[in-house]
């Protein structure tokens, strides 16, 4: 690899609006969005992978941190060489990975985190009602049972939250994700249009 992509992280609990955030930003022209778990729900669950994957998510456990980057990397590969996302012009969006310090050393290689916006939302209880809400909506299982939904939580403040330390308080920008979405994108735009106008300068 010549180049590491450019990089914005999505980094908050299940439920915080990660997805939604990436998605929207994602749709607009020099960026592109690559949510993990969208990754893995993709796979046909018929597949060794797809097996490995339900066991982890449907006990609300995280996937091997050495097959996750490989089936990252490769949906990533696959997304330049069909033109989707264009590196030399676009920022990749990433939401969802890493989700472990182990796994943002293995992508340290490969991205070149420019900032990671953190999700903060610190009412549990509203985590878990949204993730309720979704379960229903889009018919996730791992979110549907309660007690799946508390170790997806666990996993979090255990796993992931340990990433804010290790990116560090110059790269991460926290954000109220209690706010209504369309504030929480505001807040996300100000931060780009800022940053991408200093580098313009
Ligand atoms: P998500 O939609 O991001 O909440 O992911 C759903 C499930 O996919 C998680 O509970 C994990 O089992 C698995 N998963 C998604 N991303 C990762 C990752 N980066 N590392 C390990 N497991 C993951």
């Amino acid at each position: 690899m010549s180049k590491r992509y450019s990089t914005y992280l999505f980094l908050g609990a299940p439920g915080s609006g990660k997805g939604t955030q990436g998605v929207t930003l994602g749709s607009l022209p020099t960026f592109f969005h690559c949510a993990c778990g969208d990754v893995f729900r993709r796979l046909d669950v018929r597949t060794p992978l797809g097996q490995t994957f339900l066991s982890h998510s449907s006990r609300g456990e995280l996937v091997p941190d050495e097959i996750t980057i490989q089936l990252w990397r490769e949906s990533i590969d696959a997304a330049v060489s069909a033109g989707r996302f264009k590196p030399d012009i676009d920022r990749l969006l990433l939401d969802g990975i890493p989700r472990n310090v182990r796994q943002a050393q293995l992508m340290d290689e490969i991205i070149d985190v420019k900032r990671v916006f953190h999700l903060s939302c610190p009412d549990r209880e509203k985590v878990v009602a949204r993730l309720k809400k979704r379960a229903l909506k889009d018919n996730r299982l791992d979110d549907a049972n309660e007690e799946v939904i508390r170790r997806r939580l666990l996993a979090y403040e255990t796993e992931s939250k340990p990433l804010l330390d290790h990116y560090g308080d110059s790269l991460i920008t926290h954000i109220d994700a209690t706010q209504p979405p369309v504030k929480v994108l505001r807040d996300i735009l100000d931060l780009v249009v800022r940053e991408d106008s200093a580098s313009a300068a």
